[in-house]
């Protein structure tokens, strides 16, 4: 019904628009900081004024509908799929899916990093002036994680005492819960009952989704002013200090996509994987724009049901879920991470002390909110277990912006692969009903 997100009407496509603000946003933010230097007066007032508004008003518009989105998508794709008994075993296969991969994101990271070896090649003045630089940004994302636990709490926490509160805090799990049983409740009325409130449901599913619309009109402009301000703030000089990291975990993430993602699309769904890649690319891009799982809902929804013809009451159920829960990308950032940086304070990791990095890289993983940086907090939490100290985090800071893009891309592209491969597991969908198009 809605018309497709990654395209505009005559003219340029909307994704090629956003691929050329965020080549344009990055070449001058990256001459800015070569030629005139990230603390010219000019630099502040262009950041300040133009770069901070248009980026930060065109993530607002994204975030604005996220609660309402995941709220009416998910109890409508409960609702949809009707038998309460088929919602379990369509729930059941996407969490097999999203702790499978998952897993094996982490373990692939572990591996990665142990081989490359990163931290030899880090100079101890680097670390110091990356410590210094730093320093006050850690200590603010250690006291949150210090008001992160984990365990039976956790599990409590999904369910939340009053839902309109859980929207306010972007509890996004609490609001997910509540669909769930908000759906799972409509199932089970008699149908002339239940009618009333799902049309209510799609009618705000549809409103949601013309806002997007107009979200995207902007989104060239974000894309190019966010960019702006990461490139011009920190240039490059950041990024070739700490190279060897920054490489591993992008490593890591491209093997993930290339071994592991490549191997469930080809053999498990029946489609090329450089074909699969080109149709979900409108939600790839947007995904390393806004380093925001949640921020890409929308779009994800669209490519999979215009680009990859999954059926709207699968998609609808699998992808809000994945994008909270489905973190490949986190996991392998966070295992590689906690031991790049354990290694750095000179604190050394044991096998079995490896697997519950592992472990607790899965389950932050799952836990970690769809937003920029969302994983930050729960990451401190885990390097404190193994007493790094939390501050350790100033040395991954500098990059994360890249790091997030990079790894909110692969978390994005595993959603999608879980969305399409339960409606394959369920006779809902076949590689046939891809809609024909150019690739
Ligand atoms: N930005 C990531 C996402 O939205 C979460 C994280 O790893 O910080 O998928």
């Amino acid at each position: 019904m809605s018309a497709s997100i990654g395209s505009s009407g005559p003219g340029m496509k909307l994704h090629t628009k956003i691929l050329l603000g965020l080549a344009l946003g990055a070449a001058a933010g990256i001459t800015t900081n070569l030629t005139i230097g990230p603390t010219h007066p000019a630099v502040t007032v262009v950041n300040d004024y133009l770069a901070y508004p248009v980026g930060q008003i065109f993530l607002r518009m994204l975030f604005m509908v996220v609660m309402p989105l995941v709220f009416a998508s998910i109890s409508l794709g409960v609702a949809g799929l009707g038998d309460i008994r088929k919602v379990g075993r369509v729930g059941g296969k996407a969490v097999g899916y999203f702790m499978a991969t998952t897993v094996l994101a982490a373990t692939l990271g572990l591996i990665v990093v142990n081989t490359l070896r990163p931290w030899e090649r880090i100079s101890p003045e680097t670390r110091e002036e990356l410590m210094t630089r730093f320093a006050g940004d850690a200590s603010g994302r250690v006291e949150a994680a210090a008001t992160s636990e984990f365990g039976v709490q956790t599990l409590v926490n999904i369910v939340p005492r009053n839902p309109v509160q859980a929207a306010a805090n972007t509890d996004l799990l609490g609001i997910i819960f509540f669909g769930l049983a908000f759906g799972a409740a409509l199932t089970l009325l008699p149908a002339e009952r239940a009618r009333p409130m799902i049309d209510v449901l799609e009618a705000l599913n549809d409103v949601v989704i013309q806002i997007i619309h107009f979200a995207m009109i902007l989104a060239p402009f974000g894309v190019a002013a966010l960019i702006f301000g990461v490139a011009s703030r920190f240039g490059f000089d950041l990024l070739v200090a700490i190279a060897a990291y920054v490489v591993t975990v992008l490593l890591a993430l491209v093997l993930h996509v290339g071994l592991t993602l490549s191997t469930v699309i080809r053999f498990f769904i029946g489609m090329s994987p450089v074909r699969f890649i080109s149709r979900v690319k409108a939600a790839l891009i947007t995904a390393f724009s806004t380093s925001s799982s949640s921020a890409t809902l929308p779009t994800a929804l669209d490519v999979a049901e215009t680009q990859l013809g999954v059926p709207r009451r699968i998609a609808g159920f699998v992808l809000p879920i994945g994008s909270t829960m489905c973190m490949n990308g986190t996991a392998i950032f966070e295992g590689i991470t906690v031991i790049f940086v354990a290694k750095i304070f000179n604190v050394d990791l044991t096998v079995p002390q490896m697997a519950i990095v592992m472990v607790m890289s899965v389950i932050t993983a799952i836990g970690a909110a769809g937003v920029p940086g969302g994983s930050i907090p729960l990451l401190v939490g885990i390097m404190t277990m193994f007493g790094v100290p939390g501050e350790g985090i100033a040395i991954v800071l500098g990059v994360d912006r890249i790091l997030d893009m990079s790894r909110t891309t692969v978390n994005v592209c595993s959603d999608l692969t879980a969305a399409t491969w339960v409606a394959k597991s369920e006779g809902a969908w076949s590689p046939a009903q891809v809609p024909a198009q150019a690739d």
